[in-house]
């Protein structure tokens, strides 16, 4: 089963196949790959995505206040989601419920580093 932390429960659904380096990208893939075919579980902290990236060092080391925005941004995910850690959910049943509140999501994609390689015109564009 995968297991994915909260915002990864959002933004995966936007991946284009670009990331830090080709491991991260690979492994992004084959967690994409085994979503569609098994639940997903909700997790706290480092996940499976988080495994393979240059940042994990147990903790999300992308900058010195990350760990706090990260955990600020998968808790806000969780809720928008009606979703909390230790849940199982289908990738195609959270892809709904992505679709309805992607105009709340807005509100962190517009900070997002990844939004110009995003998917999602209305988020790239933003
Ligand atoms: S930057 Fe942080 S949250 Fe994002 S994949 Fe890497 S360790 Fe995980």
């Amino acid at each position: 089963m995968v297991k994915l932390r909260g915002h990864h429960l959002i933004c995966l659904h936007f991946f284009v196949g670009e990331g830090y380096d080709m491991r991260f990208i690979e492994n992004l893939k084959d967690v994409l790959s085994k979503a569609e075919i098994d639940a997903v579980e909700v997790v706290e902290g480092i996940d499976d995505v988080c495994k393979a990236c240059p940042y994990n060092k147990g903790y999300c080391a992308y900058s010195e206040k990350a760990e706090k925005e990260i955990k600020e941004m998968d808790d806000f995910a969780l809720k928008i989601l009606s979703l909390k850690v230790g849940d199982k959910k289908f990738w195609s049943e959270i892809k709904i419920e992505v679709d309805r509140i992607l105009e709340l999501w807005k509100f962190y994609c517009k900070k997002c580093e990844w939004r110009r390689v995003c998917k999602m015109p209305l988020i790239r564009d933003f």
